[in-house]
């Protein structure tokens, strides 16, 4: 499943010549490099390899994370990975939860009659979802290099040269930082990161038990109440996944050990319910940052290199996923020359304010955790106010990002939304999208994406199960266009997809 050869042609046109300051004139071979292939660098790859892109991935670790962290697909990301025909692969390695009690962990069924046709949670080990990723990159012709760690990059005005930890330098058209975190490209960018440094830590590992599980279901339940940074469950296996506070437990640089676990267990539960035989131990921190800039001319951040923010609701990869299918066809619309010119940097203004409204939620989320007597009557209130199915629905849609509507200017509220999997003659909709191309849903049988056919697919279906006339679909599922009028659906062509090929 790991590294392969290179397997799209180099086009001869796409070969450029470093300029002076590539000081052994290295050939263009790639056209995007991408640095780090986490969740979010692996769907990038595939993205781009839709549109026949050539990609290389570096990624820093000659392994895959052993670790096994369970990480909740919300319901976005469910349907993206529908979109691309990747969900029916996925769905065999994680287990299925009711789409509920997300914010804040405030425990709450679900809203009623969610929109959409993958409403649930899944539940599935990062590193597996990296991996089914990573598989499908490669095999649509991505070359994932591991073992490499970017440490320098220049850009000029035909492409990026990227340096690597062991002296190689490579070219390509355009860098993306996925990187993660602590982002070697965003430092190298010099792009700012502004936010709050964590105020706490947070251990977090799976291990045995024990305590016989009555026991530790009595307990645990009874401790919640209060303290709800706390969690001992059952992960599968006979394993359980353990979350305590960090707070006195020596130096956050030093990896924390099976006696920090136990000793946080006795201090907040009397005992340590036996824990032993850990499978792997973390820490992590509550800071909340946000890239100031997404894009510097050929290089780009997605992921976690752009955002951070605590993990309360599950958000992060989801977030990072979602990038990676907003910038692809973008970055590929301008590597194939049909992009019109400002459609690159329609990812910033589109990402940028809706990672802002996640780190906003988990802002929120923290406060609420909080014993203080203070966001403890908070709490109680929006418990209560949740129970109004409008509350409930509007913060789980926040949170599962079926909420988003990115603002393409005045139009219906479908416009900048995106459809769920709504059924058409041929099946469903998302059957039509797997090729990462735009469509055309036309109910009217009467408009044509003519020479646009290159870029966006067309289907005339009366029976379509949409209440307007006719939609235009971006290839990440957004709605670019809504209605029955040929000229304006050009004009709308025109805005998202360039100029016609004939
Ligand atoms: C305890 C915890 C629970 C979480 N639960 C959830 C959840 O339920 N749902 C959810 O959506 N998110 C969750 N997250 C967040 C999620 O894990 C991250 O948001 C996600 O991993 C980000 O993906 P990424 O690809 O952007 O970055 P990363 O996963 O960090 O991947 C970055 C990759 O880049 C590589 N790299 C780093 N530097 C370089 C370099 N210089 N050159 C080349 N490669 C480099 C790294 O080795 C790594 O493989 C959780 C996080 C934590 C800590």
């Amino acid at each position: 499943m790991r590294s392969q050869q290179f397997t799209a042609e180099p086009a001869s046109q796409n070969r450029v010549e470093s300029p002076s300051t590539g000081a052994d004139r290295t050939p263009l071979v790639f056209d995007v490099i991408i640095a780090g292939c986490g969740p979010t660098g692996a769907m990038l790859a595939a993205e781009l390899r839709l549109h026949g892109v050539r990609v290389l991935v570096v990624e820093k670790e000659t392994e895959p994370a052993s670790f096994v962290r369970i990480v909740g697909l919300h319901v976005r990301s469910l349907e993206l990975l529908a979109m691309r025909g990747l969900l029916g692969r996925i769905l065999p390695h994680g287990r299925q939860r009711p789409a509920a009690g997300f914010f804040a962990a405030i425990a709450k069924p679900a809203p009623k009659d969610l929109d959409s046709a993958y409403a649930y949670l899944l539940g599935i080990p990062q590193p597996v979802i990296v991996g089914l990723l990573e598989e499908h990159a490669i095999e649509l012709g991505a070359q994932v290099r591991r073992g490499c760690a970017v440490v320098g990059i220049e850009q000029d005005d035909q492409g990026v040269t990227v340096e690597l930890a062991d002296g190689e330098h490579l070219r390509s058209r355009y860098l993306v930082g996925c990187d993660g975190g602590r982002s070697t490209v965003r430092k190298l960018l010099g792009v700012g990161f502004p936010g709050e440094p964590a105020r706490t830590e947070t251990l977090m590992g799976e291990m045995e038990v024990g305590a016989p599980q009555e026991e530790i279901a009595a307990t645990v339940n009874a401790i919640r109440e209060n303290h709800h940074s706390f969690w001992l469950r059952p992960a599968g296996n006979g394993v359980y996944s353990v979350v305590v506070p960090a707070a006195g437990v020596s130096d956050r640089a030093i990896p924390p050990t099976l006696e920090d676990f136990q000793q946080q267990l006795r201090n907040i539960a009397g005992t340590d319910f036996g824990v032993h035989s850990p499978r792997w131990l973390s820490r992590f921190g509550d800071a909340t940052r946000l890239a100031d800039r997404y894009r510097v001319g050929r290089v780009l951040l997605a992921g976690d290199a752009a955002h951070i923010h605590p993990p309360i609701g599950g958000q992060g990869l989801n977030l990072g996923v979602q990038d990676a299918l907003n910038l692809g066809w973008k970055l590929a619309a301008h590597i194939r020359g049909w992009a019109p010119e400002t459609l690159l940097d329609t990812y910033q203004a589109e990402r940028h304010p809706v990672a802002e409204d996640v780190l906003d939620n988990t802002r929120a989320q923290m406060e609420l955790l909080s014993p203080e007597p203070g966001p403890q009557a908070v709490r109680r209130l929006l418990t209560e106010l949740m129970d109004f199915d409008e509350v409930n629905r509007h913060l789980i849609e926040k949170i599962t990002a079926i909420g988003i509507r990115y603002d393409f200017g005045a139009g219906p509220d479908l416009l900048g939304r995106r459809l769920p999997d709504v059924a058409v003659k041929q099946g469903n909709l998302y059957g039509l999208l797997h090729r990462g191309r735009g469509l055309l849903l036309d109910r009217t049988e009467r408009l044509t994406v003519g020479g646009w056919s290159d870029r966006v697919d067309q289907l005339a279906d009366p029976t379509a199960e949409v209440d307007v006339p006719c939609v235009l679909l971006r290839p990440d599922g957004h709605v670019a266009w809504v209605g029955d009028d040929q000229q304006s659906l050009d004009e709308h062509l025109s805005r998202w997809f360039g100029e016609p090929a004939h």
